[in-house]
């Protein structure tokens, strides 16, 4: 038994989606994940999150896993992948049922978006009006085929403190409301399934691009309706757009680490134009993920997105 004074484990984890499409941004964000652990002495869980996405083709597992393998990355433990076991999943909607935290939901996008007020700045979700609630709210989580939601009431203006990004709040009831934790596909919603399996690692550093910055504020308004009192800390990171100011997708060309390395480009090249992004060297240059551990620090990282432009793309084509 650890005596009160041992200090805790911190732990972290890299949480692909397999989409088959590890790109410049993904690279980034788990690279930039991984040096803080190592610096840290955090330990690395490796979950692989295959349940947002309603497909995952054969190999693409083994293939990000292999992806993350040659960029230099390591972890201490998993891969875990979600789909494999289901159960703590349905555990955790039973327990949001019989606290009356939950229903089941029918309505299409079209209807909650037609109920909505007026259409909700600044992100791309309708807000949920609670008007559009069932009278009665069951007890038991039956229906495994329809989408539930999550009860959000007035209080529910979330604040933390990220570790990059400073204070946060965030109020769920005026920007999103009522939110999907378990979907008509019979599987768990992203925010469910994170918020799971983060409790059931213990994890206690969740970084990624900010992006996910919103999500964290539905996180932990999960977390305290399934009664899991440890909050983990939060670093969110500055995202890669591309010369047009949109995040890094397909329409800025292929980005894919796959293919670059298909196409002959070194890790260390990767690594290094992602170094210069981070300001860790003044001019892109080819350089090791041992390197780049030692120079990347949240003090110096940027407070701003980073711009993949055409030079960066010919710069790693030229190896
Ligand atoms: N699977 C998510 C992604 O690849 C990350 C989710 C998270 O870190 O909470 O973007």
């Amino acid at each position: 038994m650890p005596s009160p004074a041992e200090p805790i484990q911190r732990t972290t984890r890299l949480a692909p989606s397999p989409t088959g499409a590890l790109h410049l941004g993904n690279a980034f964000a788990f690279l930039a994940n991984w040096a803080l652990a190592r610096n840290y002495d955090w330990h690395i869980h490796l979950r692989i999150e295959d349940l947002d996405t309603p497909r995952v083709k054969p190999g693409v597992i083994d293939q990000t896993i292999e992806t993350l393998g040659w960029i230099g990355l390591d972890w201490d433990t998993g891969p875990e992948v979600q789909s494999l076991d289901q159960s703590p999943y349905v555990l955790a909607m039973k327990k949001l049922a019989r606290s009356g935290r939950v229903y089941p939901c029918p309505l299409t996008r079209t209807e909650i978006e037609s109920a909505a007020s007026a259409p909700n700045e600044g992100t791309h979700e309708t807000r949920f009006d609670p008007a559009l609630r069932p009278l009665t709210i069951p007890r038991a989580f039956d229906t495994r085929d329809s989408n539930w939601r999550l009860i959000v009431d007035e209080a529910s203006t979330i604040e933390f403190d990220d570790q990059f990004a400073g204070p946060q709040r965030i109020d769920i009831d005026q920007t999103i409301g009522d939110f999907v934790v378990w979907t008509k596909r019979g599987s768990p919603s992203y925010q469910l399934a994170v918020v799971v399996d983060d409790a059931a690692c213990s994890i206690t550093d969740i970084v990624r691009g900010d992006d996910l910055i919103d999500s964290a504020g539905r996180q932990i308004l999960l977390m305290r309706a399934l009664g899991i009192d440890h909050i983990p800390s939060y670093t969110h990171l500055p995202l890669v757009r591309g010369a047009d100011g949109r995040r890094l997708a397909k329409r800025h060309g292929d980005t894919r680490l796959d293919t670059y390395r298909a196409r002959g480009v070194t890790p260390e090249r990767i690594i290094g134009l992602i170094a210069f992004w981070c300001k860790i060297l003044p001019t892109r240059q080819p350089l090791s993920i041992e390197e780049f551990r030692a120079g990347f620090g949240l003090d110096t990282l940027p407070h701003h997105d980073f711009v993949f432009t055409p030079e960066d793309d010919r710069w790693l084509m030229e190896s």
